[in-house]
């Protein structure tokens, strides 16, 4: 069986080897993303390009997601590199710091509007949360700090603040700049982070097709404000990121499972991709097996309805990458045999708006009650798989596209793969047994397989499915219909 769940691994120094990068493809993974926190603008466009070439020798799609820095707010720099605080002792974030002035008594912050923002009792998380600081007064540029939890602090980690509430804006100077990257390696997705409401993921956009880019925007949800404005910015978005490490520092962690819950099912009822993000495999950074807590998590992403799951450093900088992505295949594949995996009630009350939309629930409708071997969507922009896809089922739907961005476009949609074919270069009566013929081709179906095709009278037109033909493998396809 084909896994349905996609993985998503981020490139890193762990990762540029190119034998690594075809484990990475060998061992499955459908997209790759490019962390524009870290590395150059020429590191992220090497990197796409080898990701694409190793793909073509292994005849796979494997989509490229560029992925923001965003307005996340640091700490500057120590003279030493690091420092060692105790609870009790006094720290000071001293906004008017030259950066790499950092000492035991304070250290500079990146974002100079933060002690404007924050006052006495709040309580401010660094390093993913690992040290806490309760702020006891502000003055001027100084925020005045208590050490409530201390440890090890470095150069130019990250501060938030629980419950949220930073003003940042969503998009930095860098941010703008690295969009047009983005744009010019053509990448397939363009992830938005921190955005607080859905004009956030607009400018995004607009700055994107400014720049000449078609990718695919995905809003990270990592802010208190975001969850506040989750409707708006799903609609607003391709897809979502449920960006675990950061949105659970400001909701604090025992609020995350619920959040992921809902967060998966209204992207799916909004007729949106939603990919599941961080620490889902975090002790294979070292380790050859995952803890059987990470076992669970995988599968209760999968349980849940998400698209894909994603690894950060257990990829870039771990020391098993491709052992990261083995781990997650079988359990992804094994949670996908479960009935709560291919069993759906998706839209069973509600009107379709389109005729599209409406062949696209009709065939899953019929797939699943009569024992479909695949589906066969005939697309141009995707949208016909993406409908479907919304549909839990156990049943592969093919993109049958010319459009190669298409094809990478779908490497992030749960349940459906991509294949080209090319449309416009078939003939009207011989189309439905040319798209046959080439599942055949391929070994994905067999004579006496049923296979359901959807497609437009008007072929090579955007939106204009308005057709579904099941066809028996192997006896006469009736040209005419
Ligand atoms: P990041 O986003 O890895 O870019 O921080 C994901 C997260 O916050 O979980
Ligand atoms: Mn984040």
């Amino acid at each position: 069986m084909l896994r349905r769940t996609k993985i998503v691994a981020t490139l890193g120094p762990a990762t540029d080897d190119p034998k690594v990068l075809d484990k990475l493809i060998e061992a499955g993974v459908d997209v790759v993303r490019l962390n524009f926190s870290h590395g150059t603008h020429d590191e992220h466009r090497e990197r796409a390009e080898r990701v694409r070439n190793r793909a073509r020798a292994h005849g796979r799609q494997v989509g490229v997601l560029a992925d923001l820095q965003g307005p996340k707010i640091r700490i500057e720099q120590f003279k030493e590199g690091s420092i060692t605080l105790r609870e009790g002792d006094t720290f000071i974030l001293d906004a008017a710091l030259a950066s790499n002035a950092g000492n035991k008594e304070r250290v500079g912050v990146a974002y100079k509007n933060l002690p404007n923002d924050v006052e006495r009792g709040n309580t401010l998380l660094l390093d993913d949360g690992k040290l806490e600081f309760w702020v006891e007064n502000v003055s001027g540029t100084e925020i005045i700090c208590r050490v409530k939890t201390g440890g090890v602090l470095s150069d130019r980690k990250g501060i938030n603040r629980q419950g949220g509430g930073l003003s940042a804006p969503a998009l930095t100077d860098k941010d703008r700049e690295d969009i047009k990257v983005a744009a010019d390696i053509q990448a397939d997705y363009l992830a938005v982070s921190f955005p607080r409401r859905a004009e956030d993921v607009n400018e995004a956009r607009e700055l994107l097709n400014q720049a000449g880019g078609f990718s695919g925007i995905i809003a990270k949800i990592e802010r208190t404000e975001a969850l506040e404005a989750l409707e708006d910015i799903i609609a607003a978005s391709d897809a979502v990121m449920i960006a675990r490490g950061d949105l659970g520092v400001e909701i604090g962690d025992a609020a995350l499972p619920p959040v992921q819950k809902r967060i998966i099912s209204l992207a799916r009822e909004m007729n949106r991709i939603v990919i599941t993000a961080t620490q889902m495999m975090d002790s294979m950074i070292h380790s050859q097996i995952p803890t059987r807590a990470e076992v669970f998590d995988v599968a209760n992403s999968v349980f849940d309805g998400t698209d894909a799951v994603m690894l950060s450093a257990e990829t870039a900088a771990g020391d098993f990458p491709d052992k990261a992505i083995a781990a997650m295949d079988r359990i992804c594949r094994e949670a996908e045999k479960q009935p709560v995996a291919t069993t759906s009630d998706h839209r069973i009350n509600t009107e379709f708006d389109r005729v599209d939309e409406a062949v696209a629930m009709a065939a899953m409708y019929t797939a699943n009650h009569l024992g479909v071997k695949v589906i066969a969507a005939l697309t141009e922009s995707g949208s016909t798989p993406l409908w479907m896809s919304r549909i839990s089922s156990g049943i592969p739907i093919y993109a049958l596209t010319r459009h190669v961005k298409t094809r990478r476009k779908v490497t992030l949609y749960r349940g459906v793969y991509p294949l080209s074919f090319d449309i416009t270069k078939k003939d009207h009566a011989t189309v439905n047994k040319e798209a046959v013929d080439e599942l055949k081709r391929r070994g994905v179906v067999r004579d006496g397989d049923l296979v359901i095709i959807t497609k437009g009278d008007l072929m090579g037109i955007m939106g204009g499915t308005n057709a579904m033909k099941i066809i028996r493998v192997g006896s006469e396809v009736d040209p005419e219909t």
